[in-house]
């Protein structure tokens, strides 16, 4: 593409592997040598539009960096995206037995409360500026909601493909919209194959397939925000769950460039992956020094939307992740719950099993001493627990009911209290 074409910050498509360049178009393999395409910027044209005071003065959503997203003109879905709080988690941090922590809720992120919103902001804004009318995915139960709700916004006809036994709120979450959600019997790796001929054949914007490049890079405005909002500072370390591994990668691309177009500082920031036990085939590779990913045919845990066998970024996750000095668990669904309970009784926010594994991971990283004591940690919480309940409902005891008179309270009260006592 020439330059004089270009109205944005995007200058090429350019293959992670061998380099080869393609002009901005919906593709996502390299032709040569089957290399996944990533979106490379003009830093120049960049540094001479951005600043810290433009940023701070502009409306409060992920578009407050849009220099740095891969759109020409102006954001047409999504432009209220993001922008979700950084809490600063006292009680937390008692808790982990460490200085400092930082939650970033993106359980909370408008519209479907989770932080897909942000890629498919980016992605659907793009689509329609190639000319597409249809959004699909292809889905381990957040994104499905997330591409349903802002197609319908945008007046797009939506696709939605799900493993079939995903969670009730998932399922429902996505169909409220209006869009077609189809479950596929087999798990996401078999979605995800399915999707690409689907692609192929029908000339969809997939998010997550044609558009994927350009659908990561919004993965990076929950760093530029975690930046932002820490004054202007990188993180000294922060823990990212991992499904396909993209929204570490972008975590690690965003804090580079923010340093590079000198924004905050260059901090050492480590990054750590949080994966399931049942699935965790990025963090087995970090902990084995190994960089092939080795795939999880049968993914087994409660953390549905982190259940990807097959990383597609594994590999670029797991070089991140060794590059700044991190490291990777994998919890037990037992661990996730406890995760869960954790956040949500300290800090007052219900995450979902992704962000129960997020929490674990912390504990296990300060516990062994990867992160120390004395550390200011950021903890990436990416979903709403109202969206898994299924994962607690067992563990928490149904509430009593009694009479409606103050002698049968003052009774159950006595036995709360009694409990509390034995406890
Ligand atoms: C999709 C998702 C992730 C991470 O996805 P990547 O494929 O690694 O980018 C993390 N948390 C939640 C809740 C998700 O839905
Ligand atoms: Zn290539």
């Amino acid at each position: 593409m020439s330059s004089e074409k270009r109205t944005g910050p995007a200058r090429a498509l350019r293959c992670r592997e061998c380099g080869h360049e393609y002009p901005i178009e919906p593709i996502h393999v390299c032709e040569f040598c089957f290399g996944p395409l990533e979106v490379v910027y003009d830093y120049d044209w960049i540094a001479a539009r951005i600043s810290r005071e433009k940023i701070t003065q502009r409306a409060p959503s992920m578009w407050r960096y849009r220099e740095l997203l891969p759109i020409d003109g102006e954001p047409k879905v999504g432009v209220q995206n993001g922008f979700t709080p950084l809490v600063y988690a006292e009680r937390l941090a008692k808790a982990l037995g460490v200085r400092e922590v930082y939650v970033k809720n993106d359980a909370v992120c408008h519209p479907t409360l989770s932080f897909k919103d942000r890629v498919v902001s980016v992605a659907l804004s793009k689509a329609l500026e190639f000319g597409f009318d249809t959004a699909a995915c292809a889905s381990t139960g957040n994104l499905a909601g997330s591409v349903a709700a802002n197609a319908a916004a945008a007046g797009m006809d939506a696709f939605v493909f799900i493993p079939h036994d995903l969670e009730r709120g998932k399922v429902l979450g996505a169909a409220i919209y209006g869009a077609h959600v189809v479950g596929i019997s087999g798990p996401y790796d078999k979605v995800n194959r399915l999707c690409s001929e689907i692609a192929g054949r029908y000339g969809w914007a997939f998010v997550n397939v044609n558009i994927r490049p350009f659908y990561a890079e919004g993965s990076k405005t929950l760093a530029f925000e975690i930046m932002e909002q820490l004054g202007w500072r990188a993180p000294e370390h922060i823990v990212v769950p991992m499904a396909s591994g993209s929204l570490l990668t972008k975590v690690h691309k965003a804090i580079r460039e923010f340093v590079k177009l000198g924004l905050v500082e260059d901090a050492g920031t480590k990054l750590y992956g949080a994966q399931a036990a049942g699935c965790g085939p990025i963090a087995e590779a970090v902990q084995k020094g190994r960089e092939i990913i080795r795939p999880v045919a049968e993914p087994k845990t409660i953390a549905k939307s982190l259940a990807i066998g097959d990383p597609a970024d594994g590999f670029y996750a797991v070089r991140a992740i060794r590059e700044t000095g991190g490291w990777a668990e994998a919890v037990s669904d037992e661990e996730i719950v406890e995760g869960m309970r954790l956040l949500a009784e300290t800090e007052g926010i219900f995450t979902e099993t992704a962000g129960g594994g997020t929490v674990a991971t912390a504990k296990r990283l300060i516990a062994s001493g990867r992160i120390p004591k004395d550390a200011s940690v950021v903890l990436c919480i990416t979903g709403n627990g109202l969206k898994t309940l299924e994962a607690v409902e067992g563990t928490l005891a149904a509430p009593p009911v009694i009479e409606p008179n103050l002698k049968a309270f003052d009774a159950l009260y006595e036995t709360l209290k009694a409990r509390r006592k034995a406890a």
